[in-house]
């Protein structure tokens, strides 16, 4: 069995469903550019790639044709064993099966699990209500499917407590930070090690920060022990004023950073032993 204990796992979020095209010409929005997007972040050292879909006009969708027009471009790239992860909360208006059934239906190796409910960057609710959880995680389950639980608040850390009690979740869980959007916790260090420190024994756990907190929250995560998660969804930027080309761009200076720091870059497959994925790429 391979040492893991330097290997570091790189998720690419591809573009997520709030920037747009006119916020950065370089972000992937049409099933052909997101899958192009992941084969190049792949090569560049991701093992995990984190799927929104779009409409043609570039608005969130939860459609099921889109996920699968992409998913199936991701996998026309034989030589590409990148570990899929789709996003439950491409639009949370829909009703719950809208969020749920494209995920069932492709069974992809890891699906976003917003942990609760908060209000999203001052402009909207980011809708999660209990009913919804308890459907997902059992349907997760019964899909083989393992949460990549989404953490904006700790509240959200202590849902999840609940939630292990009473079985909609199965430890050991995965989970990913996103700090730094406004309604939830800001990009500070302090508030990394506090989520950490509450997470329940034995799961693993990624950290991000939203904008500005992209390369402190990296470096942080990086020192504490976490794994990265990196893309266009979370950060346009490269450097001040200066647009990231793409998101293949953002992995490999991550996987630069990582072997400034004497680790390396998981692979896919070192992926899937870390988080206890079970393989679906044949
Ligand atoms: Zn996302």
């Amino acid at each position: 069995m391979t040492d893991l204990s330097r290997k570091r796992v790189i998720t690419a979020a591809l573009c997520g469903s709030w920037p747009t095209k006119q916020m950065s010409p370089y972000l992937p929005t049409t099933p052909s550019e997101l899958a192009d997007a992941a084969y190049d972040c792949w090569k560049a050292g991701a093992a995990i790639v984190h799927v929104h879909v779009r409409e043609a006009d570039g608005s969130p969708s939860i459609r099921y044709e889109l996920y699968e027009e992409t998913i199936n471009k991701i996998r026309a790239h034989k030589d590409c064993d990148v570990c899929i992860n789709i996003t439950s909360s491409g639009n949370v208006d829909g009703p719950d099966s809208e969020r749920i059934d494209p995920i069932i239906k492709l069974k992809p190796e890891l699906a976003s699990y917003d942990a609760g409910t908060l209000n999203w960057q001052h402009r909207t609710v980011f809708s999660n209500p209990p009913a919804f959880l308890e459907k997902l995680g059992y349907a997760l389950q019964e899909a083989n499917v393992k949460p990549e639980i989404e953490i904006f608040d700790a509240g959200m850390v202590y849902n999840t407590h609940y939630y292990l009690k009473t079985g909609v979740l199965k430890a050991p869980c995965h989970y990913q930070f996103v700090l730094g959007c406004p309604g939830g916790m800001p990009s500070t260090v302090e508030n990394l090690c506090f989520l950490k420190n509450i997470l329940p024994e034995g799961s693993t756990w990624a950290g991000c920060g939203i904008g500005p907190g992209h390369l402190p929250m990296m470096m942080a995560t990086i020192a504490m022990g976490g794994h990265l998660r990196v893309g266009l969804e979370d950060n346009l930027y490269m450097d001040r004023g200066v647009l990231a080309k793409s998101n293949a761009e953002l992995v490999t200076r991550a996987k630069q950073i990582l072997e400034l720091n004497n680790l390396e870059a998981a692979t896919p497959d070192e992926a899937r032993q870390i988080y206890g994925l079970t393989r679906k790429v044949f």
